[in-house]
């Protein structure tokens, strides 16, 4: 099973603190990075790079840059699609940007958010 390094650090963070999760759940419209059944709960942990964030990690490429421009057109229209398709279907969404859990004090925030939201009433 592929792991990235993004999801590598919140599986890190929900195993070190006991968080029960669905890892890359498949059975949804679309593959999910973290699933909570019980709580129509999605987390996606996505990459700057390939999601196109708009921050300083998602800079676009000199060489091919139009071959880049509609890769990432496509990836980002598939994750509007995605989204746009599981709240159809009543789920809940979070999503958690790479370059957040580079920053230390962003990243403890954000830990402090999931663990609360998974273990509380959303
Ligand atoms: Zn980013």
């Amino acid at each position: 099973m592929k792991i990235t390094k993004p999801e590598k650090i919140i599986k890190n963070f929900l195993d070190a603190n006991s968080i029960r999760y669905l890892f890359q759940h498949n059975k949804l419209p679309y593959r999910a990075d973290f699933f909570y059944k019980n709580k129509n709960l999605v987390i996606n942990i996505n990459g700057c790079y390939w999601h196109n964030h708009g921050c300083v990690n998602s800079r676009i490429p000199e060489k091919n840059t139009n071959y880049w421009l509609s890769v990432f057109e496509k990836n980002k229209s598939r994750d509007y699609e995605n989204t746009k398709k599981l709240k159809a279907l009543g789920y809940k969404i979070i999503n958690i940007w790479e370059c957040v859990l580079n920053d230390e004090k962003a990243k403890a925030q954000t830990f402090k958010n999931l663990a609360r939201i998974i273990n509380g009433a959303i």
